[in-house]
């Protein structure tokens, strides 16, 4: 189920408060051993960063923010609403 419009409603960039869009079949690259997903828009490189495992490319949802442009997963239907600071997946 994609994210509802009431809740796309509610939700906001943890960063700078503004509204986030949603994007619903966008490129991934999962690194299967960290269990974390680098959005291919914004990732450069071919292997996990962290640890140089190779990377799986994946289709997933994203919500990008309007104003300042960060993005955040959507995982299994659950928006990963993090600042940076709690973030492993900006590279
Ligand atoms: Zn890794
Ligand atoms: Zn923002």
């Amino acid at each position: 189920m994609p994210v509802s419009s009431e809740l796309l409603e509610i939700l906001a960039c943890p960063m700078c408060k503004k509204d986030v869009e949603y994007r619903k079949a966008e490129e991934f690259l999962v690194c299967r051993q960290c269990d974390i997903r680098y959005y291919k828009e914004r990732f450069e490189g071919e292997v996990c960063p962290k640890c140089h495992s190779a990377l799986e490319p994946i289709r997933g949802e994203v919500l990008v923010c309007t104003a300042c442009k960060r993005w955040y997963p959507v995982i299994d239907d659950i928006p990963h609403m993090l600042p940076d600071e709690l973030r492993e997946d900006l590279a």
